[in-house]
């Protein structure tokens, strides 16, 4: 076993998100700022706009928002709930979390009753209880669900959940912040209403934008519902804007264009192509981490990240450390949430965006070397040789 002793050369970030960044977008995000009011803005805008639509695949506007995703997904939350109504929020992870914790915090000054579902950590969302949810409540006005819940590396039937919601008057927002441009997620065809994504996760791109797809039902009933007490997170601004390949305010030019090019090289290489390679990663990862032993966190798993526990003995911040100043390669840890406390005691990589076969197996083979160091009982090898029988 050859265990590197010298800080690695290479940086590998593997943390599903942020995510590594092409040379191409780098370069691009380096030219010299443009002004945003003016024509040559709103070209690249207008290019950029269209090929988001290409990628979350709808024929309808997608809003790039500053922020982060969770700015992308609040603002949809509240802009598109209607106040004196209800929500139903599906969660088994970290994120599907944290989008209860908002409609908890606007509820007394929306009106908003939440119907919160609440499944077991490395579960996809249960669609029965979300259909059972949806015939006792009719005034549900917004169900919210993760498609790629990036905190258990799991993912859930969207498609399923989009075909109950349509039969109603409830609005389905889809947080596809890992899955979008990384596995099959098809808005218009499946019906979902709103679909969020963000730059920094498969979109290949540095931290920095949120984007909202709106389907046809979406924006009928931005129309319709009075804007709460927000301003800058209110949709109806940036639709208003988008309309003529605007923002309504000063936007992050490099990333705009950096996202512009981004899109390019996910087109380019074919969006199936892009959702295959991902899921070629992580069915290679799965077989790599189950055959030194380990037990997924996944009963569902999602493509765009695998997670394991760690085996006894291995202790995360040390581990994590020694993969990271030994391989140069970025893994991540759990996190703790109410549905489980998972600090410590998992860890992740990422399949999404920038990412080949060779940066995965240099992420498992620095992991497999790790544990051998920490003494779990592998035979050195072991990690590649599974990971290249199940990737092909
Ligand atoms: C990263 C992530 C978020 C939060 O996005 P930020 O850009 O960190 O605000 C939300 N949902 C999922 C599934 C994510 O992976």
């Amino acid at each position: 076993m050859a265990t590197q002793t010298q800080a690695s050369l290479k940086q590998r970030l593997l943390t599903p998100g942020p995510t590594a960044v092409p040379p191409q977008v780098l370069q691009e995000m380096a030219l010299p700022i443009i002004h945003h009011r003016t024509k040559q803005f709103q070209a690249i805008f207008a290019e950029l706009s269209s090929h988001l639509q290409k990628i979350l695949r709808t024929a309808g506007p997608v809003l790039s928002i500053a922020g982060s995703g969770t700015t992308a997904f609040e603002a949809s939350m509240i802009s598109l709930i209607k106040p004196g109504s209800k929500a139903i929020t599906v969660a088994g992870g970290k994120f599907g979390e944290r989008w209860q914790d908002i409609y908890d915090q606007y509820a007394s000054f929306l009106n908003i009753e939440q119907i919160k579902i609440n499944h077991d950590w490395g579960q996809g969302a249960p669609v029965d209880k979300i259909a059972q949810a949806l015939k006792d409540n009719p005034d549900v006005s917004i169900v919210t669900v993760v498609h790629s819940e990036t905190s258990t590396a799991t993912a859930s039937d969207v498609k399923a959940i989009a075909a109950l919601t349509q039969k109603t008057d409830a609005l389905l927002l889809v947080d596809g912040i890992t899955s979008v441009g990384a596995m099959e997620v098809a808005m218009d065809d499946w019906g979902i209403d709103v679909l969020v994504t963000g730059s920094q996760k498969a979109m290949m791109l540095p931290p920095g934008l949120g984007y909202v797809g709106l389907g046809e039902r979406a924006i009928k009933r931005l129309q319709e519902v009075k804007p709460g007490p927000y301003y800058n997170l209110d949709l109806r601004r940036w639709l208003k804007s988008h309309a003529n390949n605007d923002v309504p305010f000063t936007p992050p030019v490099s990333l705009i264009r950096g996202q512009k090019v981004a899109c390019e090289l996910i087109l380019k290489e074919g969006l199936d192509n892009v959702v295959t390679r991902t899921r070629r990663l992580a069915e290679g990862s799965r077989a790599a981490f189950k055959a030194m032993g380990l037990k997924l966190i996944s009963d569902n798993p999602s493509d765009s990240v695998t997670g394991a526990y760690y085996p006894d003995g291995v202790e995360d911040s040390k581990l994590r450390g020694a993969v990271r100043d030994k391989h140069g390669v970025h893994i991540a840890g759990g996190q703790d949430g109410r549905g489980a406390k998972w600090k410590g005691k998992i860890f992740r990589i990422s399949h999404m965006g920038f990412v080949d076969r060779d940066d995965t197996v240099a992420g498992l083979n620095a992991i497999e070397n790790e544990f051998i160091e920490a003494g779990v009982k592998i035979e050195p090898g072991t990690a590649v040789a599974a990971f290249d029988k199940a990737h092909g």
